[in-house]
C-alpha cells in the first residue's frame, strides 16, 4: 500500500527550525523575562524595571541602566548565535556572564515582536530597531528597517509585545494570565534577593502600584523582607563556608528554627545563575527536618559559587539545571554548615526560655 512508501527527507526551512528551538526555550513569558533580567544584568546595570500586561503574554518590558548596544551592533543583535561573550567553545569554561551563546534575542524574535531602544555611554542619542525572524524590519510597512534615531537615557529597553502570537496553541495554553503574572514576580524576586547593589521594580502595565520595588542600597535581609515578608527576615540566620578541595563558595541567609511554613522556598543561584536543583532541596529538607516541627518547611537563600571549570552550564539549552563535579561533598559540606548555625540558634532559643 501506499504508506509502506518512505516519504523523502527534506531540510526544515530555517525559519522553522528557529521558531522551534525558540518555543523550547521560551516556555512561558517567564523564561523570556529571566533572560532580558540576566542580559540587563550582564551589561552592568544597577537599575532594572520589568513592566508586564497580561501576564507577560501581551506586553514584557524591561529597562535598564547598563552599556547599552552599539548601533553598528544592532543588525545582528538578534541572529541566532550572535553574542559578545563567547568566542570559542573553551570560553564556556570560565563564563562568568549569565548568558553565552547568543540565543534569546534570536528566540524571542521568532515568537513575539521585539522592539529594542539603546543608548551607550558614547552616543550622544538613543536608537530604536524592530525586529521580527532574527532580522531587523520597518515599524511601519513601506518605512526603511534601518534602526532609527530616538530619545533615551544611556541603557537598554526591550519591548516584547504579544508573545507566542504565531503559535496559536502555545498561546491558547495559557489559562490564567494572574498565574503568569505570579511566575514573573517570583523571578524578579529572586534576582532582586540575589543581585546586591542593583535596584529592581516590577508592576503591572496601567497600575501605578509596584508588585516589587527594591532600592540599589537595599541589603540582602533587608531585600528579603521587602519581597517576602518579615516573618520570614525577622528568623534568618547568615551563613557561609567554602572547602579549597571541592573548589566551591557558599553564602547565603536561611530562616532559623523559630520559623516555619507549608512550603519550602529555596532561592539557588549557582555561579550567579538562578537554577533548580532537585538534590540541592532534598538536603536542604532533610536537614531541617530535626528541627522544624512536622510539615514545617524553611526559607533558604544560597550562593554557590563554584570553579567554572568544574560546572557544567551546557546540559540544557533553557539553562534551567547546571551540572557540577563532588555534587554529593559539595551538598553534604554545606548542608553540614547550616545544621551547625541551626544547632547554635537552637541552643540560644533552648538557653533563653529555660532561664
Ligand atoms: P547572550 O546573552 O547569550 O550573548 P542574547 O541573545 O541574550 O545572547 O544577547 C545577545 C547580545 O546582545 C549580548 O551578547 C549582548 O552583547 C547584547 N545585549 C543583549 N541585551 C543587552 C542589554 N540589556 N544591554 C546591553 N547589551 C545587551
Ligand atoms: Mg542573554
Amino acid at each position: 500500500t501506499d504508506t509502506a512508501v518512505p516519504r523523502r527527507i527534506q531540510a526544515l526551512d530555517q525559519d522553522v527550525v528557529n521558531k522551534i528551538a525558540a518555543g523550547e526555550i521560551i516556555v512561558a513569558p517567564v523564561h523570556a523575562l529571566k533572560e532580558l533580567m540576566e542580559n540587563a544584568v550582564d551589561a552592568g546595570s544597577t537599575a532594572l524595571e520589568v513592566l508586564v500586561k497580561d501576564g507577560g503574554l501581551k506586553l514584557l518590558q524591561i529597562t535598564d541602566n547598563g552599556c547599552g548596544i552599539d548601533k553598528d551592533d544592532l543588525p545582528i543583535l538578534c541572529e541566532r548565535f550572535t553574542t559578545s561573550k563567547l568566542q570559542k567553545f573553551e570560553d564556556l569554561q570560565t563564563i562568568s556572564t549569565y548568558g553565552f551563546r547568543g540565543e534569546a534575542l534570536a528566540s524571542i524574535s521568532h515568537i513575539a515582536h521585539l522592539t529594542v531602544t539603546t543608548k551607550t555611554r558614547d552616543s550622544n542619542r538613543a536608537w530604536r530597531a524592530h525586529y521580527d525572524a532574527g532580522r531587523l524590519v520597518p515599524s511601519k510597512p513601506g518605512q526603511s528597517s534601518d534602526p532609527k534615531p530616538a530619545a533615551g537615557r544611556q541603557g537598554t529597553q526591550i519591548t516584547v509585545e504579544d508573545l507566542f502570537y504565531n503559535i496559536p496553541t502555545r498561546r491558547r495554553a495559557f489559562r490564567s494570565a494572574a498565574d503568569e503574572y505570579n511566575k514573573i514576580i517570583d523571578m524578579v524576586g529572586r534576582y532582586a534577593v540575589h543581585c546586591s547593589n542593583v535596584a529592581f521594580s516590577c508592576k503591572k502595565h496601567g497600575e501605578s502600584a509596584t508588585s516589587i520595588a527594591v532600592q540599589a542600597t537595599a541589603t540582602c535581609p533587608d531585600r528579603i523582607r521587602q519581597i517576602y515578608g518579615g516573618s520570614v527576615a525577622n528568623e534568618l540566620t547568615e551563613f557561609s563556608t567554602s572547602d579549597s578541595r571541592w573548589a566551591f563558595k557558599a553564602k547565603g541567609w536561611a530562616t532559623n528554627a523559630n520559623y516555619s511554613t507549608k512550603k519550602t522556598t529555596i532561592l539557588l543561584f549557582i555561579n550567579h545563575r538562578c537554577v533548580e536543583s532537585s538534590n540541592i532541596r532534598k538536603a536542604i529538607e532533610q536537614t531541617y527536618a530535626a528541627f522544624l516541627p512536622k510539615n514545617g518547611h524553611p526559607f533558604v537563600y544560597l550562593s554557590l559559587e563554584i570553579d567554572p571549570h568544574r560546572v557544567d552550564v551546557n546540559v540544557h539549552p533553557t539553562k534551567r539545571e547546571v551540572n557540577f563535579l563532588n555534587e554529593d561533598e559539595i551538598i553534604q559540606a554545606i548542608c553540614e554548615h547550616i545544621r551547625s548555625k541551626l544547632a547554635a540558634v537552637d541552643a540560644s532559643r533552648t538557653f533563653l526560655t529555660q532561664s
